[in-house]
């Protein structure tokens, strides 16, 4: 059997390199002109409060530009972009018109009739995807004729990696975002993503690697400047090799483990054939979780300012998207806080799956999930429900004030524009260059 073709080229001029990458891995022949193409970027998070760090975050708009000059040089006139993105609200239209003007997507909806699509404005359709698996897709993607897939080269925190598998879990709506971060030990988050691409049409996969993320897969992960694009028709070849390119042996990342037994395929490399550049001249490791004390209590950073008195689990994987975007913040709020005097032995459980631990005295319970988890268990000696879902900022300092953490009331209240203060970070960097994510 003929393996998958996976190109991998450099990117460091616009459109030429798409067109090659697309080119050694197949082409657009395959897709007649009056197809309707679905084009889904990765926006992982947006606010209209500040701008903030995109490199290895979002998508470049220099891919997104490049992509839709060959689909309509190739003839296609039907291309929606689509995208759900992380929103506070289910109601907010405004961050995602925002995003789409920002990023020039609104000039190529002007230009050429891309449709532009915030999913959660659309309705999704329930797929059984086999072994129990259920989740709501967008309707859009699943009728179209082929997709193609833009995320960026990134490690995620929780999967290791996040690629073209990886990227279409923004494709399904909060429910079945929820319901992926689940608490089975045998179908977890990795065993749920590892099947996101089976409902969809055909798929062209292109990895933009112009930014690679270490510790993502926001805007507070380590970014490098790569210029490189891996492509594929094949979604799993085209992450085993974005892994390799990451430095990580797809064999070790759990969901493409899955991904790959559910297709009776193999992940080593030599599996796949890839054109163009080398992957061993490329591949570089990138680390993916945030590290924690080797009892897994505290973050290290926490760990070396010897803050005491406080047990912080590490996160696990059923620690879904929502309660995800305000942990980093509790953490800070706490950390702020500290003022070298220990406090009363507080723990604080997230997710769906922790456990209480003996020695605690104070227990918060942060989440819907956990209170529902624990609200009767006799292990807690004194327990501090925050049952929100996810749970509001007001909610969470009242619960480190009773659990005698003086958090400042004010610390959610500038929340949003959080995210602008890691711009400082590459200023007098001209690789970070803003204008890879507009279009002239
Ligand atoms: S409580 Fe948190 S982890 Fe549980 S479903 Fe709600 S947002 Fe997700």
């Amino acid at each position: 059997m003929d393996k998958p073709l996976v190109s991998l080229v450099r990117y460091d001029q616009p459109l030429e390199p798409v067109r090659r990458a697309v080119e050694l891995c197949g082409g657009l022949d395959r897709i007649p002109a009056d197809a309707k193409v679905f084009i889904k970027p990765n926006i992982v998070f947006w606010t209209k409060a500040v701008n903030f760090p995109k490199w290895g975050v979002i998508t470049t708009s220099r891919l997104i530009n490049d992509v839709v000059t060959l689909l309509r040089e190739h003839g296609v006139s039907d291309i929606t972009i689509g995208e759900g993105m992380v929103l506070g609200r289910a109601n907010d239209t405004e961050t995602s018109a925002h995003a789409y003007e920002t990023l020039g997507y609104t000039k190529l909806r002007d230009r050429y009739g891309v449709k532009l699509v915030d999913t959660f404005q659309r309705p999704f359709r329930e797929v059984d995807l086999g072994d129990g698996v259920k989740l709501n897709f967008n309707q859009d993607i699943l009728a179209s004729d082929f997709v193609i897939d833009l995320p960026v080269m990134k490690t995620h925190a929780q999967t290791m990696v996040s690629l073209g598998i990886k990227n279409l879990k923004g494709m399904i709506d909060v429910t079945s975002r929820k319901r992926c971060h689940n608490a089975d030990p045998d179908k977890d988050l990795n065993f749920y993503i590892a099947r996101l691409a089976d409902p969809m049409p055909p798929i062209l996969t292109i990895i933009d690697g112009t930014f690679t993320s270490e510790y993502g897969p926001a805007f507070d992960g380590v970014i490098h400047r790569r210029d490189l694009l891996a492509a594929s028709w094949d979604v799993l070849a085209a992450d085993i090799v974005g892994s390799n390119l990451l430095g990580h042996p797809p064999q070790s990342v759990p969901h493409l483990a899955h991904a790959a037994k559910n297709r009776g395929r193999s992940l080593e490399l030599e599996s796949v054939e890839v054109k163009g550049e080398a992957v061993e001249d490329h591949a570089q490791y990138h680390g993916w979780a945030f590290p924690y004390t080797e009892d897994g209590t505290l973050p290290v950073p926490m760990a070396k300012r010897g803050v005491a008195g406080l047990a912080y689990y590490k996160y696990d994987t059923s620690l879904c998207t929502y309660c995800s975007g305000i942990n980093g913040a509790v953490l800070s709020a706490i950390a702020m806080t500290w003022n070298g005097e220990p406090w009363d032995n507080v723990e604080v459980l997230t997710g769906k799956k922790m456990q209480p631990r003996p020695g605690a005295n104070k227990t918060i319970l942060l989440g819907k999930c956990m209170y529902q988890a624990h609200k009767d268990n006799p292990e807690i000696k004194e327990m501090i429900a925050v049952k929100g879902c996810p749970p509001k900022p007001e909610q969470i300092i009242k619960a480190l004030h009773q659990a005698g953490i003086m958090a400042d009331d004010q610390f959610f209240a500038n929340l949003d524009r959080m995210p602008g203060m890691f711009m400082k970070r590459y200023k007098d960097k001209p690789e970070f260059d803003q204008g890879l994510f507009t279009i002239e």
